[in-house]
C-alpha cells in the first residue's frame, strides 16, 4: 500500500533567517494553525547548527547542498551537506515518513516583497506557483540554468518551491515578515487541499521573471570592489531596466551602465536580489530577468492533482 505522504515546511534552511523559524515554534505550540485544511503538515527547521549561531550555514551553504552528485560523495562530509542527506533520509520522497511536496520557508535583505521562487519549469510546481499567484498576486522568479548556483533543496522534493519574503535584515524577527510568511504558507496548503479535492482552479497565465543572468560589482585585480550598487538601483526590485541605464557607481561618482548582450540590448529586464546581503559571497550584486506572461498548461494541473492525491488528509477538511 501506499504511504500517504506529508507536506514538509522547511524553516531556516538558511541560519540567520530567523522569521520562519520564530514561527516553526508557534505551530509547534498551536498546529492547529496549520490545519484548517486538512493535511498533513510535517515542520522542520532546516540547519540547526546554522540556527543555533545565526549564521547562514556553517560550512557549505544548505541551499546548494542537494545536487545528486554531492549527496552521493562519500568523501564529502561538511556538517550541512550531512544535514541535508539527514533531511532526505527523515522527510524526501523515499523516507519512513514521506513528504512528497516541500514549502522552504526563506528571507531577503533586498526589497523584492514577497515573492515565490521555483526552479526548473516542472509541471507541479508552475501549478502550485500559478495557484499561489491567483491568489496573492505574488511574483515569481523562475532560477534556471545558473551553472554557479546549483543544488537547491526543493529539487529534492516532487514538488516544491520557495517562499521568499522581505525585506527584513539578517538576525532580526518582524512581524509583518511572520505574517506574510504565514500567509504565503496557508495559501499553500489552500492549493494543495484544492487540488487534492480535485477542485483547484487555475489562473488562465502565469507571470515568471526567467533567470537571465547575474552581475558582480565591478572590482579591482585584488577582488576587493571598485564600485557599488548605483543608489537608483537600490530598492528597485523588478523595476525594467535598460541597457545603459546606471547599476554601478565607482567612490569618484563615475557611473557604470549595463552592459546587456546583443540579443538583449533593446529589451527591458527587471532585477530581483539587488544587493541581497547573503549573495556578496557568491558575487552577486543583482541577477536579471526576463517577465514573460506563459498561458498555463493542461499538464500543469495533472501532475500536481496527482501529486496532492497522494497526500494525507487529517480530518476533514473545512
Ligand atoms: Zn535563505
Amino acid at each position: 500500500m501506499v504511504k500517504p505522504a506529508q507536506v514538509l515546511v522547511v524553516a531556516g534552511t538558511h541560519g540567520n533567517e530567523r522569521n520562519a523559524p520564530w514561527l516553526l515554534e508557534h505551530w509547534r505550540r498551536q498546529p492547529e494553525a496549520l490545519q484548517r485544511h486538512g493535511l498533513d503538515v510535517a515542520l522542520v527547521l532546516g540547519n540547526p547548527a546554522a540556527h543555533k549561531v545565526n549564521q547562514r550555514y556553517v560550512e557549505r551553504d544548505l541551499n546548494r547542498c542537494f545536487a545528486p552528485e554531492l549527496l552521493a560523495d562519500s568523501s564529502r562530509n561538511e556538517a550541512d551537506l550531512q544535514r541535508a542527506r539527514q533531511l532526505l533520509a527523515c522527510h524526501g520522497p523515499d523516507a519512513e515518513a514521506p513528504s512528497l511536496v516541500v514549502l522552504d520557508l526563506h528571507s531577503t535583505t533586498s526589497a523584492m516583497g514577497n515573492s515565490l521562487v521555483l526552479y526548473g519549469r516542472r509541471p507541479a510546481d508552475l501549478a502550485l506557483a500559478a495557484g499561489l499567484q491567483g491568489e496573492l498576486g505574488l511574483p515569481i522568479y523562475l532560477h534556471e540554468a545558473d551553472a554557479s548556483q546549483t543544488g537547491f533543496l526543493v529539487e529534492r522534493w516532487p514538488c516544491g518551491l520557495v517562499i521568499e519574503v522581505g525585506p527584513v535584515p539578517q538576525g532580526v524577527i518582524q512581524a509583518q515578515i511572520c505574517r506574510q510568511s504565514q500567509l504565503g504558507v496557508e495559501a499553500a496548503l489552500a492549493v494543495l487541499a484544492a487540488a487534492q479535492r480535485g477542485r483547484l482552479r487555475l489562473p488562465a497565465e502565469l507571470v515568471v521573471h526567467c533567470h537571465l543572468g547575474s552581475l558582480d560589482l565591478p572590482r579591482h585585480p585584488d577582488g576587493s570592489p571598485a564600485a557599488c550598487l548605483h543608489p537608483e538601483l537600490q530598492h528597485r526590485d523588478w523595476r525594467p531596466l535598460r541597457s545603459g541605464d546606471p547599476v554601478f557607481i565607482d567612490p569618484c561618482g563615475k557611473e557604470i551602465g549595463l552592459a546587456l548582450p546583443p540579443d538583449l540590448v533593446g529589451e527591458s529586464v527587471c532585477p530581483v536580489f539587488v544587493n541581497e546581503a547573503a549573495y556578496g559571497e557568491k558575487g552577486i550584486a543583482l541577477s536579471l530577468t526576463r517577465r514573460e506572461c506563459w498561458p498555463v498548461g493542461p499538464d500543469w494541473l495533472l501532475a500536481l492533482t496527482d501529486i496532492a492525491s497522494q497526500l494525507a488528509q487529517r480530518g476533514a477538511p473545512l
